[in-house]
């Protein structure tokens, strides 16, 4: 039973799809009213979405790892609101939180269309990505354990996930992305309400996913400087295979760069906040998942 949803936007201050949900939300908020539960809604980096940037010290979504809630010697600004956040929609681990699922909406400016980053493996997480497959047969699933691992703003409730939709520039609003992010959250409190209520769903028993593999990284120089960009055959192909000698990266003097690993599928390709995160991309294996229900 889920008594509590959260969602939240703004997590980063230069993704303006989820900031701007929440603002017309709390302008009309009957359209999140579900009888079987309660939402909250949350704009997240006040000072980042302020300044319009994608955070102030450090990235927050990155701030929610058991070791860092608990370092009392961390006081950047994320680090900071991270805790406070974890008090409100937490705590991470508790038998009793205040929240019971959390969505985190983000945007992406690779070209990712409408998707989930999940890292959370619970029954109802993985019940409510089932019934979004089937609602939005575009969406798309990345089951990711990357950079940082459990330190997502999702990870302090015991279910949830982030939704990310792209390409859009930093900065900027697209209807058409804002409306399709719109209805999959409408889906996800229709399915909580339906589950709250013991509708019978006739769930898929299978949902194909994208499994993290690895962050790839751009061609640097001993200075760490980038020498070369996402090839011109690679860019916008997210959710597409790359196989050995496929054109990768084009350095400054336009020679290729070819593609040397094994057969995979690329993600996240050319998003602009990963620039100083280290990766080009991402490569994943698609699968598919089974699920017990
Ligand atoms: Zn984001």
């Amino acid at each position: 039973m889920i008594k509590k949803l959260a969602i939240t936007g703004g997590t980063h201050g230069n993704e303006l799809t989820g900031i701007y949900l929440v603002k017309r939300w709390r302008q009309n908020l009957t359209l999140l009213k579900r009888e079987s539960f309660e939402i909250t809604i949350r704009l997240m980096n006040l000072k980042a979405i302020k300044e319009g940037r994608r955070y102030v010290d450090h990235d927050l979504n990155r701030s929610f790892s058991l070791k860092s809630l608990s370092d009392n010697n961390l006081e950047t600004y994320e680090a900071v609101l991270a805790k406070e956040i974890n008090t409100l929609l937490g705590e991470k681990g508790s038998i009793h939180p205040n929240v019971d699922f959390i969505v985190d909406l983000h945007t992406t400016t690779a070209n990712m269309g409408l998707s989930i980053v999940v890292s959370n493996d619970s029954k109802l997480t993985w019940e409510a990505i089932a019934y979004l497959t089937i609602m939005e047969p575009e969406l798309k699933v990345y089951r990711w354990q990357g950079d940082e691992e459990g330190a997502f703003v999702d990870s302090i409730a015991p279910n949830g996930f982030a939704i990310e939709v792209g390409s859009v520039p930093q900065g900027v609003l697209r209807a058409d992305l804002f409306l399709k992010t719109e209805a999959l959250v409408y889906h996800l409190l229709d399915f909580i309400d339906k589950h709250n209520k013991n509708e019978v769903l006739n769930l898929p028993r299978e949902v194909e996913i994208y499994d993290h593999e690895e962050l790839l990284d751009y061609p640097r120089n001993e200075e760490d400087e980038i020498v070369a960009m996402v090839h011109q055959d690679r860019q916008d192909r997210d959710f597409s295979l790359i196989e050995k000698g496929d054109p990768l990266f084009m350095t400054l003097e336009g020679e290729t760069i070819y593609y040397e690993g094994e057969t995979l599928y690329t993600l996240f390709i050319n998003e602009a906040a990963y620039y100083e995160k280290g990766f080009a991309m991402t490569l994943a294996q698609k699968k598919v998942l089974s699920l017990v229900f």
